[in-house]
């Protein structure tokens, strides 16, 4: 079994990155901001509690985020492990998670601040089923429309130059942090995220001694 978690800032391919080695490995990719944004969209008590720190670009509390994390891995559907995307952020997150699971790598999307201002604000997610596009790399076939499922594209909330901004501003001062606590207990892979995805996975594979994509 192997569990893996992936940190960089917004934008810089952590939701790609980790399906394409969630699907080679048989892993469940455990995206946070994804099981948020549902909640959101489907209005739950959840939703409405995060809504409003989500739009702005702040971050949810940490007993609710520790909450919903603590539930989806006590599901125990990842008979081969699992990669968690968007968590931890903090550094009470990384020490809660460092207590109760053993982790066998970090995998850091390293991303210069200006790149990421390109991409998200070029990011466009399916409004049916959660797709991501970006205007720049990763462009539907037809303009507006989801290529899987034909759902119309939107820009998410959080997308904004200033949501962007303040996300940028967060990584830097929280999340960037806890790598140094990996660091210590943890294997910590640092990946140039600036290529391709498909070049930026060969790499992260390399470093974590895993074989190469099929
Ligand atoms: P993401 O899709 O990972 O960019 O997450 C979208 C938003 O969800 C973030 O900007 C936060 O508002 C919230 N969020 C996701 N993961 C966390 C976390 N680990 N801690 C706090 N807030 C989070």
């Amino acid at each position: 079994m192997r569990k893996y978690v992936i940190i960089g800032a917004q934008g810089s391919g952590k939701g790609t990155q980790s399906l394409l080695l969630a699907r080679d490995l048989d892993l469940v990719h455990i995206g946070v901001g994804d099981i948020f944004r549902w909640h959101v969209q489907n209005h739950t008590k959840l939703g409405a509690q995060v809504r409003r720190a989500m739009a702005a670009g702040e971050l949810v509390g940490d007993d609710l985020v520790e909450g919903v994390v603590r539930d989806r891995l006590h599901q125990h559907d990842w008979n081969y492990g699992f990669i968690i995307d968007g968590f931890p952020r903090s550094r009470r997150q990384a020490e809660f998670f460092l207590e109760g699971y053993d982790i066998d790598g970090v995998i850091h999307l390293d991303l210069p601040d200006e790149e990421v201002r390109r991409r998200v604000l070029a990011r466009r997610l399916c409004s049916e089923c959660g797709m991501d596009y970006n205007l720049i790399a990763d462009r539907p076939d037809q303009e507006g429309r989801c290529d899987v499922c034909g759902g119309e594209l939107v820009t998410r909330a959080d997308d904004t130059e200033e949501a962007v901004a303040e996300r940028l501003r967060l990584y830097r001062e929280k999340t960037a942090p806890i790598l140094e606590l990996f660091g210590r207990k943890e294997y910590v892979v640092t990946v140039d995220a600036r290529p391709d995805a498909d070049t930026v996975q060969r790499t992260l594979r390399e470093k974590l001694g895993l074989p190469a994509p099929r």
